[in-house]
């Protein structure tokens, strides 16, 4: 059994739950080496206090999850098979009845849910997710390595994005051109869609890029991130397009000041909310707190959005391992949005930052 199949294990053993059955693609991969995205199908993972675990996936990829290097059980359905009905064998092979199933309560469907509560009839059920939210929190030197690949090029995005900005282009149109440059460097996946947004529309946090042309004096923001065996990176950096007015370059100087505090802060033993402060402090004291409304990052890892939430009410603390963003940003409607986004690991001492394309402000003439 795996490091990672043993943590779990031990944790069911100290909370009496007796079964584990996951059904996270996310999770089923951490734990399990096997990733596959189902889609609607059946994709799980089932873990035993006392007996071997079994995996279930689709007839289809039985070959992929042996490739995996997944060497116990799988149990491998076919399109016209009820999985649950082989679910239900192998489980009556291994035990009678369970008092407590540990199951992703955020993530399972209601179907599903009567389908393992008929299973365990008797049982009571917990969530299994902040236990394993905990569990990949701390990355191991194989997901850095990964990690650090996937910031890499993410820092080569930017860069293609940045060259392609010209007078009239559209949002779509440089967004494709990064995209297409990245997937001629065998990026299959990106993180999440790609945001290259321009003018009004990088004032908002969440903005979504279309047929808008970019014009002189315009900021250009672009966020986004690539995957690299299933670990995500995510960058933010905006510049300016031709000379930029004295309020716009007041918010990037803020959000910039803001940005290299919290770095400077991030380290073993300060808390999440700490970091958080460091930045929002520096931008409410500037004028603009209200225009910061989201936490400052986010933990980054096979989910582009985990553990550590970087909140100013977190009092979690920073250890070596943690890999998250800071990404502080000033919105203002109809007169800028900036944000500075970089991704950091936290080391024995300090933090390495993973993304490194310059966060000066940088004039696009
Ligand atoms: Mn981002
Ligand atoms: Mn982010």
């Amino acid at each position: 059994m795996n490091q990672r199949l043993e943590k779990l294990t031990s944790w069911m053993k100290n909370n009496d739950i007796q079964v584990t059955f996951l059904t996270s693609l996310e999770n089923v991969y951490y734990l399990s080496g096997f990733y596959s995205n189902p889609h609607e199908r059946l994709l799980g993972l089932a873990v035993f206090q006392e007996s071997e675990p079994f995996l279930v996936c689709p007839g289809m990829e039985k070959h992929d999850a042996k490739r995996s290097g997944w060497d116990q059980e799988i149990i491998a359905y076919s399109d016209i098979q009820d999985p649950w009905e082989l679910i239900s064998k192998s489980i009556s092979g291994r035990m009678n009845s369970a008092a407590k199933v540990a199951v992703e309560k955020e993530h399972m469907n209601v179907e599903r849910y009567e389908k393992i509560s008929a299973l365990f009839p008797s049982a009571s059920f917990i969530s299994a997710e902040e236990k394993l939210r905990k569990l990949r929190m701390i990355k191991d030197a194989r997901e850095l390595k990964i990690i650090q690949e996937a910031c890499s090029l993410a820092d080569y995005a930017i860069e293609v994005g940045v060259q392609e900005i010209k007078e009239g282009r559209t949002e779509l149109e440089i967004l494709s051109a990064v995209e297409f440059a990245l997937k001629k460097k065998g990026v299959t996946e990106m993180s999440f869609a790609t945001m290259v947004l321009t003018g009004a529309n990088a004032a908002s946090p969440h903005g979504n890029p279309g047929m808008t042309k970019i014009q002189k004096g315009d900021l250009v923001l672009f966020d986004l991130g690539v995957v690299i065996d299933r670990y995500c990176s995510d960058i933010t950096r905006t510049v300016a397009f031709g000379d930029i007015n004295d309020k716009q370059k007041e918010i990037y100087d803020t959000v910039l000041k803001a940005q290299l505090a919290a770095v400077e802060a991030s380290r073993p033993g300060v808390t999440c909310a700490e970091i958080d402060l460091t930045a929002r402090r520096i931008i409410a004291d500037a004028g603009y707190g209200d225009y910061f409304p989201h936490r400052l990052g986010h933990g980054l890892g096979i989910s582009v959005h985990e553990y550590p939430s970087m909140t100013e009410t977190n009092e979690l603390v920073l250890e070596e391992g943690m890999v998250f963003t800071i990404e502080p940003g000033i919105y203002v409607p109809n007169v800028a949005g900036v944000r500075i986004e970089d991704d950091l690991v936290i080391t024995s001492s300090g933090a390495d930052i993973l993304t490194k394309f310059p966060k000066e402000l940088q004039i696009i003439k």
